[in-house]
């Protein structure tokens, strides 16, 4: 267990009246995805982790759904970005402003004793930058903040037994990290993050139509192949897709059509180095958990784990059993949402 691992003091004495009024929350603060669990009512926010703020005025001029819109569309002066693309904290200030934004939102207009927080949180950021999420979050009137760690989360909402003394894998492949961990006994024995993700992906994608094509292609363009007709091994049937892009040639917009070869073709980079970091975990097994893994295999989670054959190629090529979380997406909001009934679960588990 690492030794920031601390235990925090407990109001848990005064939960009972104050949860009458509250309404805690669950916040899976993702690379490229948010989501917020209120308790008793479910996930009420899942918007993209975007933040569109004017650069001459330093405003923030959208933030979630409506900043992600903005991507690719917007005039010289109004920059999105995602504050948390690479797993760390880019820009605390943005940070805090979208951070502010969704806990308003999850709250609608309701009047509430101030909430118990619970913020799952990229495995690499620093001290500094956990300290600025908890800030933030007192800032916007929580009353308690406890951070833990997306990888554990992801764990814990797909069900896994991560009290018990057996290993669990579990590989969270988000928009800008893959995390992989090994968790046992409410512990993480080993753990990595690569900034090879769903991001990384897309790059691919733009850079492949560009190079083979001369089509320039937007972000979420690529993103929309990816999802379409991105694959991790041969398909049963082969697909194709339309695209639109501005040719480099002709300067003027362009349709195209690719097929999923071509298309895994540029994903395989970044598929090969997600198999490559799960070997690597495993050659760092210690050798009772590392037979838990072979008789268990590991659990897919995170947009990732939608990919398709994803799952088989890891498995040929791990060579281990592998199987999809139910709703990889949520995941770590969900495990995140268990901690909101289980306190001792949680100091057990929290990061700060
Ligand atoms: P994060 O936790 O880092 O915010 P998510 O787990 O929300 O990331 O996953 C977002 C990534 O998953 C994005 O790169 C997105 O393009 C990708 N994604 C979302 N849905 C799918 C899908 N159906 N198939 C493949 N990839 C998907
Ligand atoms: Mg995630």
């Amino acid at each position: 267990m690492r030794p920031e691992w601390t235990a925090r003091v407990s109001f848990e004495h005064l939960r009972p009246l104050a949860s009458l009024f509250s309404e805690d929350l669950a916040i899976d603060l993702g690379t490229v995805n948010t989501r917020v669990y209120a308790r008793g009512r479910g996930i009420v926010v899942n918007e993209p982790s975007a933040v569109a703020v004017d650069e001459g005025t330093g405003e923030v001029s959208a933030v979630g759904k409506e900043a992600k819109e903005m991507i690719g569309r917007t005039p010289g002066n109004i920059r999105v970005n995602n504050p948390l693309r690479d797993g760390v904290i880019a820009d605390f200030r943005v940070t805090e402003k979208m951070l502010n934004y969704f806990i308003q939102k999850a709250h609608q207009r309701r009047t509430l004793v101030h909430p118990r927080v619970i913020i799952s949180v990229p495995s690499e950021i620093t001290q500094v930058e956990r300290r600025a999420v908890t800030d933030s979050a007192y800032r916007a009137k929580a009353a308690e903040v406890h951070l833990v760690e997306q990888a554990m989360m992801a764990a814990i909402g797909a069900g896994l037994p991560v009290t018990k003394p057996v290993g669990n894998l579990v590989v969270d492949i988000g928009g800008g990290t893959t995390d992989v961990a090994l968790i046992s006994m409410s512990g993480i024995v080993y753990s990595r993050s690569l900034r090879v993700a769903g991001n990384r992906m897309d790059e691919a994608i733009m850079n492949y139509v560009k190079r083979k094509y001369n089509l320039l292609i937007g972000e979420r363009m690529a993103e929309r192949i990816k999802i379409e007709i991105g694959s991790a091994l041969a398909l049963e049937k082969p697909v194709t897709m339309e695209i639109k892009g501005r040719s480099l040639i002709e300067g003027i917009p362009k349709t195209i059509t690719v097929d999923d070869s071509e298309i895994r073709e540029a994903l395989n980079e970044s598929l090969a180095a997600i198999v490559s970091a799960i070997r690597v975990a495993l050659e760092r097994t210690p050798p009772e958990l590392s037979a838990d893994i072979s008789d268990r295999g590991l659990v897919l989670a995170g947009g990732g784990a939608l990919r398709k054959n994803l799952d088989k190629r890891i498995r040929d090529e791990a060579g281990l059993a592998v199987c999809i979380a139910d709703d990889p997406l949520c995941s770590v909001v969900l495990g995140t949402a268990k901690l909101l009934e289980d306190f001792a679960f949680l100091r057990r588990v929290a990061v700060d």
